[in-house]
């Protein structure tokens, strides 16, 4: 126990007593010290053992020291003048303050202390009682720290939303295509520039409306409606929407429509980017394109036709026995052919292209007119066997020269795809309700990337281009010819390994 200078003063007059109290000081672990307020710079005389703990002073540090040796050389804080002002005061007081134990750690130190005042009313003592608070004040400061954090965030994120809707008007606004965003209502929030010079129209006619109510209510149109309502709820976009209208100011015009959800982050994920395109001219140069090609080969048409008429007539009226003639003949003829052909595949792109491809229904033998286009095909190629396995034995309801005219396409083009191969397979076979034909090469292959392409008009594979003469229509035709029957036609590839071109078409023998 504490050798303490109270012990045997007039403090207590039953020592057992005394000595319990003691006892019971020294049992907290709250510190505890009395100082004496008659004795010069108020010393302290007395403390129980958990201010040694605490402080990590003994004894002899402590008594008749004045409390101040616990501030270190912290001196300047606000709470010690709070004391000051409360010793004065003769007050109650209870404070946090910053305290050092011997070895210099900073400890926080929750303080009371009150005074005690003899019976003239004068303060004679004080009693500090004292807890370290340094982990809860530790945790109140992660708070803190916390909170600022937090604060911090959330300045950062509104700088973002900020940021972000800058920078969606910002592209909005760099964008030459005519632009507009749309809220979740379709109402307009915002149009760039191009769109208002685009469709002569000023901000305050565009802004707030309906996007169905601008203008002559262009864009009040069923479908559209339906696909821009679908946008937000499924992220679906709407692509190549093409509106033909007579608009105010601009007149008749066809546009091109693609919506997409904004993808930015917070409160403008539920925005639509409305793209506005005017494809007018685009689509009157393809029209012109469309039409030279439709006129340009009818009109090629003619005189070939004429010029075959006249090697008929040549070859009736040529002598017998000239066998240079006969050769040039010959080959003449096979160049014709070729022309003929060609002429025919841009006729039928431009048929397709007005709609204008008609196809015949009549029962034929699907089997027999596979056998009869190889043999025509074998006919000009020496070079490559024509392998026909398995049958479909069906009567097939169709146009049968169209399809005659797949199947040679493909097993043409298997042929000129795989120069230095000597062999050509092609599989018929019946399926649940359907007839698949197959044709299968060892050639060049064709990669991921274009066999999506071979089917479009005009596509050619570039390494093949130079390489092999052709117009790249083809497979375009065969692709309508057959979608138009009700089939699908498509390649498996793999580039270097050799393709295999199938279709399928319904069927069911009746
Ligand atoms: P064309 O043969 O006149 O170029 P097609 O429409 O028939 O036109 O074919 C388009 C393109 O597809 C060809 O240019 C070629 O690049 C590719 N292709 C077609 N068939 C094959 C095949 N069997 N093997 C490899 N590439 C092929």
């Amino acid at each position: 126990m504490t050798d303490n200078p109270l012990k045997n003063s007039a403090y207590f007059d039953d020592p057992e007593m005394t000595s319990l109290i003691y006892a019971a000081l020294d049992a907290s672990s709250t510190g505890i010290i009395i100082t004496d307020n008659r004795l010069p710079d108020n010393p302290i005389i007395y403390h129980n053992k958990a201010f040694e703990t605490i402080t990590g002073y003994n004894t002899t540090e402590i008594i008749g020291h004045n409390c101040r040796f616990l501030q270190g050389r912290d001196r300047s804080q606000e709470a010690r003048e709070q004391i000051r002002q409360a010793l004065q005061d003769g007050e109650d007081i209870r404070i946090e303050i910053r305290n050092y134990t011997k070895k210099n750690d900073l400890f926080w130190n929750e303080l009371y202390i009150s005074p005690i005042t003899n019976a003239k009313g004068e303060v004679t003592h004080f009693i500090g009682v004292q807890n370290n608070i340094t982990a809860r004040k530790k945790v109140e400061e992660q708070l803190v720290v916390e909170k600022e954090s937090i604060e911090r965030k959330v300045a950062e994120r509104t700088e973002n939303l900020r940021m972000s809707e800058e920078y969606l008007n910002s592209i909005v606004e760099t964008i030459r295509e005519s632009l507009v965003v749309l809220d979740p209502n379709l109402n307009v929030l915002t149009v760039n520039e191009a769109f208002l010079r685009t469709f002569k129209v000023t901000r305050s006619e565009t802004i707030g409306l309906r996007l169905y109510d601008l203008g002559n209510r262009q864009w009040d149109i069923a479908k559209l409606k339906n696909l821009l309502e679908e946008v937000l709820p499924s992220s679906n976009p709407v692509l190549g929407f093409e509106v033909e209208h007579k608009f105010p100011h601009i007149g008749h015009k066809i546009m091109m429509l693609n919506a997409h959800r904004v993808e930015l982050q917070g409160k403008f994920k539920d925005r639509i980017l409305l793209a506005i395109e005017d494809v007018t001219d685009r689509r009157a140069i393809e029209k012109r394109k469309d039409d030279f090609l439709s006129i340009a080969s009818h009109e090629l048409k003619t005189p070939l036709t004429a010029v075959k008429g006249y090697m008929q007539l040549i070859k009736r009226f040529m002598p017998e026995n000239n066998p240079k003639l006969t050769d040039i003949i010959e080959k003449s003829d096979n160049q014709i052919e070729r022309l003929q052909k060609l002429i025919a595949e841009l006729l039928d792109v431009s048929k397709i292209q007005s709609g204008k491809l008609d196809i015949h229904h009549d029962t034929f033998d699907f089997d027999k007119m596979v056998r009869d286009t190889i043999e025509n095909i074998q006919l000009n190629s020496d070079s490559h066997k024509v392998v026909l396995r398995g049958e479909t034995n069906a009567q097939y309801d169709g146009d049968e020269t169209h399809i005659s005219q797949v199947v040679g396409n493909l097993i043409s083009n298997a042929i000129k795809y795989s120069p230095g191969k000597d062999r050509v397979e092609v599989y018929l076979s019946t399926l649940k309700n359907h007839i698949k034909f197959s044709v299968k090469d060892f050639g060049f292959g064709i990669n991921m990337e274009d066999q999506k392409k071979v089917f479009d008009r005009f596509y050619r594979v570039d390494s093949i281009q130079k390489k092999f003469a052709g117009l790249g229509v083809g497979l375009y035709i065969s692709e309508q010819i057959i979608t138009q029957h009700g089939g699908t036609i498509w390649v498996d590839s793999d580039a270097g390994e050799g393709a295999t071109f199938s279709f399928i078409l319904p069927h069911t023998e009746k």
